[in-house]
């Protein structure tokens, strides 16, 4: 789960963490009355959205003057913003963070993620911060540095170290660079995260570190563990078909393909998703139903992917174990008897009740291909949708 700009600093100060001053404004006014309670000379007008690149596109300003933090926040607001991580749609900016000024020396990146290959909490460390890593990585990858914390250890001064000597950060400055990085990661530790990113980390002109941008990705399985967390969750942000997904506990990941897929078991979703790339289509979405999914959930999945305008064909790939290809079936139909269907349908069940799973959708009187296995039934819905288009 991500969060805003401005909420994850506010999670970070708890930990003592350094960042710019500022507060959300959600209208011009409260975006004045901001910028007038700050000292000024300078403040900085930010888009609040979950995307990175709002500077390149117009999404923060250093500002000089209230007069200006108006104008900036009245163009800002409502405005659709587009950057490289948005995708050409953009999002559209509803919420500002208006920061006091901060008098740059040096930009730096910093992360922390969850290492998959060793299992650790990493640091990712750049004296190349405020542009966009992906190119230091590509351009000048041995300017990004790896350190991983041991996790019986736990955080320990010598990581600082590295990290402040890996940042060329020396005397006063590497002092608050070990005491940054043990607050970022009890924050980690603490709060779940999945990953944490502050770039630029930077040096100011009077030696100060400080996190200028902060972006925090939380652990959906330890949600539970944190209401405060979830209370910063903003649905606009999100994909309405996933938001839509998660209140039938179904796990959906919208995607760009034209095939939408129904199917039970992540591994079979994953094999059903290579299976339609195979054949030379692009899956819609990965959508695990999951083992005990009644005719309700089925019903309620198979509306989520017919609502996808993207959606040319659908594929029901069921392997019924303790999930019955009967209650598939049946919330297959029901679905199809609310909403129609205007795209081909390919449904391959078998297992459990298997034959009266098929006996259903023979008898609903609905135009349906069915299948006998995955590969037939790949092979149909890719040839279906090509047909029609
Ligand atoms: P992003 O483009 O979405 O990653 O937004 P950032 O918060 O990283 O801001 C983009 C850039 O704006 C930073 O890399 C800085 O160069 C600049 N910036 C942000 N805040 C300030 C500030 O207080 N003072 C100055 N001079 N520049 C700032
Ligand atoms: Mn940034």
């Amino acid at each position: 789960m991500n969060i805003h700009e401005y909420q994850a600093k506010e999670v970070l100060r708890k930990f003592g963490v350094a960042t710019g001053k500022g507060a959300p404004a959600f209208t011009v006014d409260e975006a004045v009355k901001v910028a007038e309670s700050q000292p000024g000379p300078v403040w900085v007008v930010k888009a609040q959205i979950h995307a990175g690149g709002r500077g390149k596109g117009g999404g923060v300003k250093v500002v000089k003057s209230i007069a200006d933090v108006k104008t900036e926040a009245t163009r800002m607001l409502g405005m659709n913003l587009v950057t490289h991580q948005t995708g050409p749609e953009g999002k559209q900016v509803q919420r500002l963070y208006i920061e006091e000024g901060t008098a740059i020396a040096r930009e730096l990146y910093l992360s922390m993620l969850v290492d998959r290959e060793t299992s650790r909490i990493a640091y990712i460390a750049s004296t190349e911060g405020g542009v966009n890593i992906e190119d230091v990585a590509h351009s000048n990858p041995e300017k990004i540095l790896t350190i991983q914390v041991d996790p019986a250890a736990g955080y320990q001064a010598y990581v600082g170290r590295r990290i402040a000597a890996a940042l060329k950060l020396d005397g006063d400055l590497g002092k608050q660079c070990v005491k940054m990085m043990g607050q970022l990661y009890k924050a980690f530790t603490d709060c779940d995260m999945s990953m944490l990113e502050i770039n630029p980390l930077v040096v100011t002109k009077d030696n100060q570190l400080v996190c200028l941008d902060a972006k925090l990705d939380f652990d959906g399985n330890a949600l539970a563990r944190h209401p405060d967390i979830v209370a910063l969750r903003d649905l606009t942000e999100e994909d309405p078909k996933e938001i839509e997904a998660s209140k039938y506990d179904l796990s959906y990941v919208a995607l760009d393909g034209s095939i939408g897929c129904m199917v039970n078991g992540a591994g079979l979703a994953m094999a059903t998703m290579d299976i339609i790339k195979l054949y030379g289509a692009e899956p819609a979405n990965f959508l695990d139903v999951g083992g005990g999914a009644t005719k309700e959930k089925v019903t309620a999945a198979f509306k989520i992917i017919t609502a996808d305008p993207k959606v040319n064909g659908i594929l029901v790939n069921i392997f019924g174990g303790i999930m019955k290809c009967d209650v598939i079936a049946e919330g297959v139909v029901a679905a199809v008897r609310d909403v129609g269907l205007k795209v081909p349908l390919v449904v391959r069940l078998e297992g459990t009740n298997v034959d009266l799973g098929k006996k259903i959708i023979r008898e609903s009187g609905l135009n349906v291909l069915p299948a006998d296995d995955l590969n037939d039934a790949a092979k149909k819905i890719v040839k279906a949708v090509k047909d029609a288009a």
